[in-house]
C-alpha cells in the first residue's frame, strides 16, 4: 500500500509523506464546514457549497497527482510549500466568505494551515504567503462592508484582524529564526558528513601515493590468513624498497622524490590485480599482498614491477634522473604466519640490496647466499 503513494527515494517519500499530512488537514477542514451548513451557519445553497467543496479537493488532488507523478521536481521548490498553502487559503477565504457572522472561526484554520509553511519556508516566502492571507481576509470584510453590511460587525471584525495580524507576525519572526536554525544545523551536517568522509579514507589510505596505509594493510593480511587457513589457499607477502632514495631526494630534491614515490605507486597499483593490495608501509618502503597466488605468478609480477620501475622515464622531471627497487618475496604456506611470513619477505629484500639491488629475491638459499657473499 505503502508503495503507491511513497517514492523509494526518501526526499520524494517525506514531500509525499507531508502533502498527505496537509490533506488529512483538508480533510478534517471538509468535515469541520459540512458539520458547519448542516447548523446553518453558511449563507449559500447547498448546491454552491458542494461545487466549492468539489473544486477545492479537486485542486488539492491534483497536487497529489503531481507528487505521484514526480512532477514536482521539475519545481525550484519541489515540497511545492507555497503552491499548497496558496491553494489552501483560497479555500478558507472562499469559506470565509460563504459563512455568515462566524467567519471569524475560521481564522484558527489560517493558523493550522501556515502552520505547514512554518519550517520550510524563508521569510520572504512565508511573508508572501502570510500576506496573501491577511490582505484575502480584509479584503472579503471590505466587500461586505461596502456591499452587504448587514452580514458584519465592523468593529467585532477589526479587533478579530487586529489579534490575527499580530499572531501572524510573531509567528512570521519565530518562523524565520527556525528556518535559519535548520539552515545553518543542515549546513553543520554535511560539513561533519564530509569531515568524517576523510576521516574514513585517512584511516584507510596514505595521503601522498593513495595506496592502503600500513594499519589498513595489516588489518587485511590477518583476514587473508583467516580465508588462506579456512580454504587451504595461498597469499604472497611483497616487500618493496626503493634503491639508494636517500641520494635521489639529495640530488633532485624531496619534491622529485614525492615525485617518484607516487609513480612507483602508480606501477604497483597497475601491476597488480584488483583483489590485491598494494600499501605504503613506511618512507619508501612498499608491501603488497596478492591472494590465491604461487610463487612462480608472485615472480612474473614482482619482475614485471621492478622492470617498469627501471625501464621509466623520468626525464621530464629531471633528466639524468633513475630509480630502482629491491624486492623480497615470500609466501603464507611456506611459514604458517605473518609475522615469519613477512620477516622472510624483509630479509629476502635486504638479500636483494646487498647483491646490487634492483632485484627480486624470492627463496632462502636464494637469499643467503646473497648475505654471506
Ligand atoms: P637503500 O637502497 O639501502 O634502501 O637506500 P635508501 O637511501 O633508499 O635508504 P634509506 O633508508 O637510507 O633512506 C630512505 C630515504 O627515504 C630517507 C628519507 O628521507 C626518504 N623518505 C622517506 N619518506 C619520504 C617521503 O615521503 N618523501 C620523500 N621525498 N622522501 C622520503
Ligand atoms: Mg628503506
Ligand atoms: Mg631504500
Amino acid at each position: 500500500m505503502g508503495s503507491i503513494f511513497f517514492s523509494s527515494d526518501p526526499q520524494q517519500a517525506l514531500r509525499m509523506q507531508r502533502h498527505l499530512a496537509a490533506m488529512g488537514a483538508l480533510l478534517v477542514f471538509t468535515l469541520i464546514c459540512i458539520l458547519f451548513y448542516s447548523n446553518d451557519l453558511f449563507i449559500i445553497d447547498r448546491l454552491t457549497f458542494s461545487y466549492i467543496l468539489i473544486i477545492f479537493w479537486a485542486g488539492a488532488l491534483l497536487i497529489t497527482i503531481i507528487f505521484r507523478l514526480r512532477l514536482n521536481e521539475k519545481f525550484s521548490d519541489p515540497s511545492l510549500t507555497v503552491l499548497q498553502i496558496v491553494w489552501g487559503t483560497t479555500f478558507l477565504l472562499t469559506i470565509t466568505y460563504s459563512l455568515n457572522e462566524s467567519r471569524g472561526l475560521t481564522l484558527m484554520a489560517y493558523f493550522g494551515m501556515l502552520s505547514f509553511g512554518f519550517f520550510k519556508l524563508r521569510f520572504r516566502e512565508f511573508f508572501s504567503v502570510a500576506m496573501f492571507a491577511i490582505l484575502g481576509y480584509i479584503l472579503i470584510i471590505l466587500y461586505l462592508f461596502i456591499n452587504e453590511p448587514d452580514r458584519i460587525d465592523i468593529k467585532f471584525e477589526l479587533l478579530q484582524l487586529l489579534a490575527f495580524v499580530s499572531t501572524i507576525t510573531v509567528m512570521l519572526f519565530t518562523g524565520s529564526a527556525i528556518h535559519r536554525l535548520r539552515e545553518r544545523a543542515s549546513k553543520q551536517r554535511d560539513e561533519l558528513q564530509a569531515a568524517l568522509e576523510l576521516n574514513r579514507t585517512l584511516a584507510t589510505t596514505d595521503e601522498l601515493t593513495g595506496l592502503y596505509n600500513r594499519r589498513y594493510f595489516m588489518k587485511k593480511l590477518a583476514e587473508q590468513k583467516a580465508l588462506s587457513e579456512r580454504d587451504d589457499s595461498d597469499f604472497v607477502i611483497v616487500y618493496c624498497d626503493l634503491d639508494h632514495f636517500k641520494s635521489i631526494n639529495d640530488k633532485f630534491g624531496h619534491h622529485t622524490g614525492d615525485i617518484v614515490l607516487k609513480k612507483f605507486s602508480e606501477i604497483l597499483q597497475s601491476s597488480i590485480r584488483e583483489i590485491d593490495y598494494a600499501a605504503r608501509f613506511g618512507g619508501e618502503e612498499f608491501i603488497c599482498l596478492l591472494v590465491h597466488t604461487d610463487m612462480e605468478n608472485s615472480k612474473t609480477v614482482t619482475d614485471r614491477i621492478r622492470k617498469s620501475l627501471e625501464e621509466y622515464n623520468f626525464s621530464d622531471i629531471a633528466p639524468s634522473l633513475q630509480a630502482t627497487v629491491s624486492i623480497g618475496i615470500a609466501h603464507f604456506k611456506e611459514f604458517h604466519t605473518i609475522q615469519e611470513t613477512m620477516m622472510s619477505a624483509d630479509h629476502r629484500m635486504y638479500a636483494a640490496k646487498k647483491s646490487g639491488r634492483n632485484k627480486v629475491v624470492y627463496t632462502d638459499e636464494e637469499a643467503d647466499t646473497e648475505t654471506t657473499d
